[in-house]
């Protein structure tokens, strides 16, 4: 055999053991669940804002079935924040509620970021300095999905699916129909990041439904399509824009070339008035994206992120010091649109899903300045599954106790976190084997 034969050879031998441990890897990758997670789902429903100053009254009346079925077989109460008002942004709440550790640990502290010089709204993932929910499942290689959950661009990679906090967004606008915006298109492409793995975004946009079927849903609801002028809107040439005010306070200082920011998205959907719209078709579609998950059933824990309580509650939350009292048409329509979401979720998970309905703050009317501001009070929890006593309320529980829980369900040694795991709420918990 010549020298270049040999190279040949060589050549093909290397190739197929590179190709052969490419293929291990992929199918190890894509395994099915570990025996031993098998009775172990857990579903975690986070509703940015959900609060019991809105869901008490519609639960006295009979209304929210599917927020209901879940307290009757379960703990539920309003959760521990623990936070001063100055950091109560969502964005920061929440990698709080799924890292399991406080602010100064995690670094998350804000609604904004600075990247490159520039502010953006919403921190990126990487500046995240500790691990979140998902992190840990990868390490012990339990298969999970994550949808929207804020601070979640640029997307991670898990051993399992994740949608991150700007896909949908994305995929909305990149519907021209709404915005007339090509250019916008034509110079950013198709952003990677977005998804994780990548061919997700396909899904995602597949589920963007036509403007006016998003409407038709919209007034079905008794949901409103544009946010009340006096809330920082007006109406300019038949959109609902934002006003000079606001632009001054948040856009026209930041949202210049910055290189496909979520500022420039975010921006861009106010301007032209989006963001009912918006965060209502979001909502819709992390749910169908999460059903999908939970459908497919290889993996245990499901997670899904529903933002558009809190857009609603800070434009249309009441001027009054009684809101329980004085509550809006709108916000409990938009909590009617929850339960059916909800139930959609609960219609695929099975009977003995341990499910987590968390939310991060409630709301108060600030007379002075004239704006709803995020508050500690009233975030609803709810822990229910055929494992959880059904003690009804509960209290002392924390929003920084559900990763230990979650984790201790599972079986998992929880390092370092600062909460405490809720071992009295389970009579029993998965096997261990
Ligand atoms: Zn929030």
């Amino acid at each position: 055999m010549d020298g270049s034969k040999k190279k040949i050879i060589l050549g093909i031998v290397v190739f197929l053991l590179i190709a052969s441990l490419t293929f291990i890897t992929i199918k190890k990758y894509r395994y099915p669940p570990q025996k031993r997670f098998q009775d172990k789902e857990i579903l975690i429903i986070g509703i940015d804002g959900f609060n019991w100053h809105v869901l008490g009254p519609l639960l006295k009346e009979g209304r929210m079935p599917n927020i209901r079925k879940l307290m009757k077989n379960g703990v539920y109460g309003a959760a521990d924040i623990d936070i001063d008002d100055e950091h109560l942004w969502s964005p920061a709440i929440w990698t709080s509620m799924l890292t399991g550790k406080t602010m100064d640990k995690h670094k998350i502290n804000s609604l904004y970021c600075i990247y490159k010089g520039k502010l953006l709204t919403f921190p990126m993932s990487t500046m995240r300095r500790e691990p979140a929910l998902w992190n840990i499942l990868t390490r012990h290689r339990i298969p999970s999905s994550f949808v929207s959950f804020l601070a979640t661009w640029p997307v991670e990679k898990i051993y399992g699916s994740m949608i991150s906090c700007f896909a949908i967004p994305w995929a909305f606008i990149k519907n021209a129909d709404y915005l007339g915006r090509e250019d916008f298109f034509k110079k950013y492409g198709n952003p990677r990041w977005l998804t994780y793995p990548y061919e997700l975004m396909d899904k995602v946009y597949s589920y963007i439904p036509p403007a006016e079927e998003i409407d038709e849903m919209m007034k079905r609801y008794g949901i409103p399509l544009s946010i009340p002028r006096e809330r920082g809107m007006q109406e300019k040439e038949g959109h609902t824009v934002i006003t000079e005010h606001l632009r001054e306070k948040f856009l026209d200082s930041v949202h210049t070339d910055v290189d496909l920011s979520e500022m420039e998205i975010i921006g861009i959907l106010f301007l032209s008035g989006q963001v009912p719209r918006m965060m209502f078709i979001m909502d819709y579609i992390s749910t169908q994206l999460a059903v999908d998950f939970i459908r497919k059933k290889d993996t245990v824990v499901d997670a899904v992120y529903i933002g558009g309580v809190d857009i609603f509650s800070h434009f249309f939350w009441p001027q009054s010091k009684n809101p329980a009292r004085d509550m809006t048409e709108t916000m409990r329509n938009y909590y009617l649109y929850i339960d059916d979401l909800v139930g959609q979720l609960l219609e695929d998970a099975g009977e003995d899903t341990l499910v987590f309905v968390m939310s991060d703050h409630g709301y108060r009317y600030d007379f002075e300045s004239k704006v709803t501001r995020h508050d500690q009070e009233k975030a609803v929890f709810i822990i229910s599954g055929e494992r959880v006593k059904n003690i009804g309320e509960i209290e002392n529980v924390g929003i920084l106790d559900y990763v230990p829980t979650i984790l201790y369900y599972l079986g998992i040694e929880a390092e370092g976190m600062a909460g405490k795991i809720l071992k009295n709420i389970f009579f029993s918990l998965p096997s261990r084997q």
